[in-house]
């Protein structure tokens, strides 16, 4: 099967004649799906069918868009068995990992249509008086760069925001899964949007990724994935002056001091180091422990790894999957690798790949935490992006907060106690964009804004109110 791009309304071949496959990474070397190789050609067309929509996209009512995006959201409600097939199958994470994606879309997505109205009160005459206002406007076309850890979340908190404000869109999905971006263009087609409003082109960002965000008519870009991809992209977005939002990396800390629920603890380090087989910008990827309880803790997270299953995500059984691909495969190994050439202790995990399921051939790691790791170890400064822990301990909620700023991200972070006082400090002293108390690393809700600080993120925070105010303008009107 061969899916196309999704330009203006039509679905259409790459003029580079060249696709590309989409391997499951529990099976390796598979080919689910062929997609387009795009070249700058076609990021081109799709610009322009996204600037040629723009004029009557933006003066569509706002009561109108809103039907549109609601009409889409019933439309991922109803497919969300499949797409979660679609995303395990592509991606690697578990079935009910993939689930709780769509689901987490369906709730953000909901959140924003409920704003919309109100966002728009705040603006337009009457707003401040009969003579002057300010007005929101759309910012034109917005560019949506998107991840393959969240292949369709991430996707709709981007699209749907600049959508409601009145802006085309022109998606990247990434090329581990370009499937879940391309079903993604189909759910918006049939919900009816005008020709243009939302074009999708699949292909190498490393080839297209330049010409969408250097076109001029491209006003917005928002993006997630790697820091060293973000700086690319700020660099080259201040061209045209056109705005980023950037959602980047992170080397997220759990503190864990001695009051601490030690159980809920450990199951915090569980879920927010291992959901997503650890690929997600704000799991847990340092522990870092109060010296009194280090060694309980650790036993109980050592025997919970060990009983964790790990295998195809399409299993209900299964508790971890693959990491997404031949690359991640690779990238985390050398981690594990050089964290136990540094001298860092592995107290879970398998030193040699092995593959967990019966399926022999996947890109699978087993949970894997490292003790006695000191903050010169890569392994404690470099995010990894895959079912890693480091384990650091100490003796004082400051040097906690100290070890839990010792980063160039800043992104999440968490702290499990019972005092009041202490959580009191390491929120004021942290240095990250999410902030939790007895709560993990990846929990969030949509009303909240969610970014990142530091070499962590840049732009507005994605939800809240700034997910859409990142897609407006405002203009200052005066009447006289
Ligand atoms: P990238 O940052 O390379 O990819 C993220 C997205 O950006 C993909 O759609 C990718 O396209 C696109 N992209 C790549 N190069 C360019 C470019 N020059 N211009 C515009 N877009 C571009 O991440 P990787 O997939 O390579 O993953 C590497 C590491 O990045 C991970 O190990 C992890 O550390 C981090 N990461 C962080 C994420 C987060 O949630 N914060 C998400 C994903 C990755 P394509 O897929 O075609 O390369």
């Amino acid at each position: 099967m061969t899916f196309a791009n999704f330009i203006r309304g039509q679905w259409s071949a790459s003029r580079s004649g060249a696709t590309f496959g989409d391997e499951n990474p529990a099976i390796r070397g598979s080919s689910l799906a062929e997609f387009q190789s795009s070249t700058v050609d076609d990021v081109r067309d799709a610009v322009d069918a996204a600037a040629q929509a723009f004029p009557s996209w933006r003066r569509t009512p706002v009561t109108e868009r809103k039907h549109h995006v609601q009409t889409f959201l019933t439309l991922l409600r109803d497919s969300r068995e499949e797409l979660s097939r679609i995303v395990t199958l592509e991606n690697g994470k578990t079935i009910r990992e993939s689930r709780a994606e769509v689901d987490s879309a369906l709730v953000e997505g909901t959140h924003h249509v409920n704003q919309i109205e109100a966002f728009y009160e705040g603006s337009g005459p009457g707003a401040f008086s009969s003579k002057t206002w300010m007005q929101y406007e759309p910012v034109g076309v917005a560019g949506i760069i998107s991840p393959w850890n969240f292949p369709m979340n991430v996707m709709c908190r981007k699209t749907l925001p600049a959508l409601l404000t009145g802006n085309t869109v022109v998606f990247k999905p990434a090329t581990f899964t370009p499937w879940s971006g391309v079903f993604m263009a189909t759910l918006l087609e049939k919900a009816g949007l005008p020709p243009g409003v939302f074009n999708c082109v699949t292909g190498a960002g490393s080839t297209i990724g330049h010409a969408l965000v250097t076109d001029p008519r491209v006003r917005a870009i928002s993006f997630t994935g790697s820091t060293a991809v973000g700086k690319q992209i700020q660099q080259q977005a201040a061209e045209n002056l056109t705005r980023t939002q950037l959602e980047l990396g992170g080397k997220n800390a759990l503190i864990v001091m001695e009051d601490a629920d030690l159980a809920q603890a450990v199951d915090a380090a569980i879920t927010a180091g291992f959901s997503n087989a650890g690929q997600w910008c704000t799991s847990t990827s340092r522990v870092l422990l109060h010296r009194p309880i280090a060694r309980p803790f650790l036993e109980r997270l050592v025997a919970r790894c060990e009983k964790m299953t790990v295998g195809d995500g399409l299993s209900e059984a299964t508790d971890m999957g693959p990491v997404a691909g031949p690359a991640q495969y690779r990238d985390v190994r050398a981690a594990i690798r050089q964290a136990e050439a540094a001298g860092a202790r592995m107290v879970a995990g398998d030193p040699e790949p092995r593959a967990a399921s019966p399926e022999p051939s996947g890109y699978f790691i087993r949970p894997t935490v490292f003790a006695d790791v000191t903050p010169d170890m890569a392994i404690f400064r470099e995010e990894i992006f895959g079912p890693v822990l480091a384990i650091c301990e100490f003796d004082s909620i400051d040097e906690a907060i100290a070890l839990g700023n010792r980063s160039m991200y800043g992104l999440s972070s968490a702290i499990f106690t019972t005092s009041h006082e202490t959580a009191r400090t390491y929120i004021d002293g942290i240095e990250a964009g999410l902030a939790h108390v007895n709560v993990h690393t990846g929990y969030k809700e949509p009303a909240m804004p969610f970014g990142g600080v530091k070499q962590s993120g840049a732009g507005l925070p994605e939800n809240s109110e700034t997910g859409l105010e990142f897609f407006v303008d405002r203009k200052a009107v005066y009447v006289r």
